[in-house]
């Protein structure tokens, strides 16, 4: 139960889908979407694989929670091997999507090969067919998404797509669902679109089923109320959004600014949740229309967005005039803070190219600090960015860059290498503030240690969704730490690390984590799924994902010397704030947290690890 307990698998190369049961044994060692399609990802594909080859794979997987009535359970995450970093990637999307596909019956679909021509994946329950896409292919997620739901006359399809950005090899391109919910980071859309692979529609009306449905019942209705009582997940999540971290990180002296050169930002007011409610003088309307949910969830977080009609951007351009999914903070620190812009409408408007192009905002947003570092150096010139001014704080050459990046045209294509390769391109491999290839979201590790613990041992690259530790170091959830110590990291990191693969691979959002515990997270899925699966169980299950993944960051040629930082965050001191001083101390961290994880002191598993997790 709760898992749909069918595999769909699709090669591309031969034109062909076929159903196969789930393999059970793994399901209860790995749970589900990001764990279980992981193990099959490493037990079918070499990790030295090209991610851009048609022997590396790309699994769309949802969890056993997953269309349940569990609060947020509409999840489904994208695993291959990352476009971007090289590394295991695994990327996590709201929306309707993940909901559609488990109904439709299926735990995952497998895509192999490479399609000889654009084509796109048509399910309506056990009805599935590969269909030509060369009517969409050049076109925009939005516009794809669209185009299939009225060329098959039914608008209640579910459509996840790539844009022109995964067709063209943006380094860092997206799979788009539902508009403007995306599978964003480490380039799993560069990977579905170098198998020549458009979009998956679904209809799924099949229904899921959990073991014990009035233990579920409980638990859920129980979670839901914590989630309601909580500050953070009851009223500040969905009043103000994620956006509610930009002024409290700037005060906090964590807000990377102008590519990590300064950790507060003058303009972060003007690109914050509150300036997103305030009204706009030309029309009295604010940027933020209303806050809006993805399946079964009842915080909210989302944001509506429009922008100013007479602002540059969008003047005389009414696509781009309507209502769409709004700033999350790490888009709106990406897109403003890293490159000192603050101006609202001009994030919004890249922000929606991203979402209709498909391509990740963190990643392109950092790239372009970097970009307007090296221009700011004197590095690059308009020579070489086909005229753009790349100066700090310019909001036409963001969004002038964003629908350059969104085409992968003139120094957008450049832009769409990410930073790491950019860098290097220009010789200045030191400027790209990124690990394993994967460039920081939006907190600077001097100001926030365990960050910079949580990026340079993070397998998919650096990420803040692998191990949250703000929640701990600076909203003292689930009790507070002091951002400035490295003590107690180590442990603080891993625990957070091996809790999030369990909500990540049960289907729930990570967000549920500001208000749930392991107490509240774990009578749902011990409910809905047979087996046993009490908190040391699900806990076991996470490391044992963690360790999966890092062995096969390992066996892809990884090492110990990937698990860093750039150097302007361990030599460089923050100038301000109350980290002035202070540089992030990884090489504390590090050795602390190879020993708590069981790993020799060159980051590799034990075998008396491997053991124990049973791996
Ligand atoms: S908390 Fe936000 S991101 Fe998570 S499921 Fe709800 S609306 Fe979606």
């Amino acid at each position: 139960m709760a898992w749909a307990r069918n595999i769909l698998r699709v090669n591309l190369t031969q034109g062909t889908c076929t159903s196969e049961p789930l393999n059970m044994e793994w399901a209860g060692k790995y749970l589900g979407q990001r764990g279980l399609a992981t193990k099959y990802l490493v037990e079918e594909t070499d990790p030295k694989v090209d991610p851009l080859s048609p022997d590396n794979k790309l699994i769309m997987a949802t969890g056993p929670l997953t269309g349940t009535c569990a609060s947020t359970a509409g999840r489904y995450s994208v695993i291959t091997k990352g476009a971007l970093t090289g590394a295991i990637a695994c990327s996590n999307s709201g929306g309707f999507f993940g909901n559609e596909m488990k109904n439709a019956g299926y735990d995952m679909i497998i895509f192999e090969g490479r399609a000889a021509n654009p084509v796109y994946l048509l399910i309506n329950n056990d009805s599935v067919e590969l269909i030509d896409a060369s009517e969409f292919w050049g076109t925009s997620t939005w516009n794809t998404e669209d185009g299939i739901k009225k060329k098959h006359q039914d608008p209640l399809l579910r459509v996840a797509s790539i844009g022109v950005a995964g067709e063209k090899g943006v380094k860092f391109a997206c799979v788009v669902n539902d508009m403007d919910r995306a599978a964003g980071r480490s380039g799993v859309g560069t990977v579905m679109g170098s198998k020549n692979l458009k979009a998956v529609a679904i209809r799924g009306t099949k229904g899921v089923s959990v073991d014990d449905a009035p233990a579920f019942m409980k638990a859920v209705s129980s979670g839901k109320s914590v989630l309601a009582e909580n500050g953070v997940t009851g009223q500040g999540l969905p009043a103000f959004g994620t956006q509610v971290l930009m002024n409290v990180i700037n005060e906090t002296g964590a807000l990377p600014t102008r590519n990590h050169r300064d950790i507060q930002f003058e303009g972060a007011s003007d690109i914050s949740a509150e300036a997103m409610a305030e009204p706009r003088e030309s029309d009295g309307k604010p940027n933020l229309m209303t806050n809006a949910a993805c399946f079964g969830c009842t915080i909210a977080c989302g944001r509506v967005s429009t922008i100013d009609r007479t602002h540059y951007t969008v003047k005389d351009r009414p696509e781009y005039q309507k209502a769409s999914g709004g700033l999350e903070y790490e888009a709106a620190w990406a897109l403003g803070a890293a490159n000192g812009v603050n101006d609202l409408d001009a994030l919004t408007f890249a922000n929606f190219i991203c979402n209709e192009q498909g391509f990740d905002p963190i990643s392109f947003g950092a790239t372009v600090g970097a970009a307007m570092e090296m221009f700011e150096d004197g590095v690059l010139t308009t020579e070489q960015t086909g005229g753009i001014e790349l100066k700090f704080g310019s909001a036409e050459a963001l969004t002038q860059l964003a629908e350059l990046c969104g085409k992968g045209e003139g120094f957008g294509a450049e832009i769409g290498l990410g930073s790491k390769l950019l860098c290097e391109k220009y010789g200045r491999p030191e400027l790209s503030m990124s690990v394993k290839g994967q460039e920081f979201p939006a907190y600077d590790s001097r100001g926030i240690q365990g960050m910079g613990l949580t990026y340079a041992t993070s397998n998919r690259g650096a990420c803040h969704l692998r191990s949250y530790t703000v929640a701990s170091e600076i909203l003292g959830i689930p009790e507070k730490t002091d951002p400035l110590e490295t003590d107690g990291k180590a442990g603080l990191v891993m625990a957070f690390q091996d809790a999030t693969a369990v909500v990540d691979s049960a289907g729930l959002c990570v967000f549920t984590t500001f208000a749930w515990s392991m107490d509240d997270i774990g009578p749902q899925i011990d409910a809905a799924c047979e087996g046993d699966w009490s908190i040391e169980n699900l806990m076991a299950c996470g490391e044992r994902i963690w360790n999966m993944e890092r062995n096969y960051n390992l066996a892809a040629g990884f090492t110990n010397k990937d698990d860093t930082l750039p150097a302007r965050l361990l030599k460089d001191a923050a100038k301000t704030g109350p980290a002035k001083g202070k540089v992030c101390g990884l090489d504390k961290m590090l050795p602390e947290y190879y020993q708590a994880r069981g790993w020799t002191t060159e980051g590799v598993p034990t075998n008396e690890t491997l053991n124990r997790l049973a791996l």
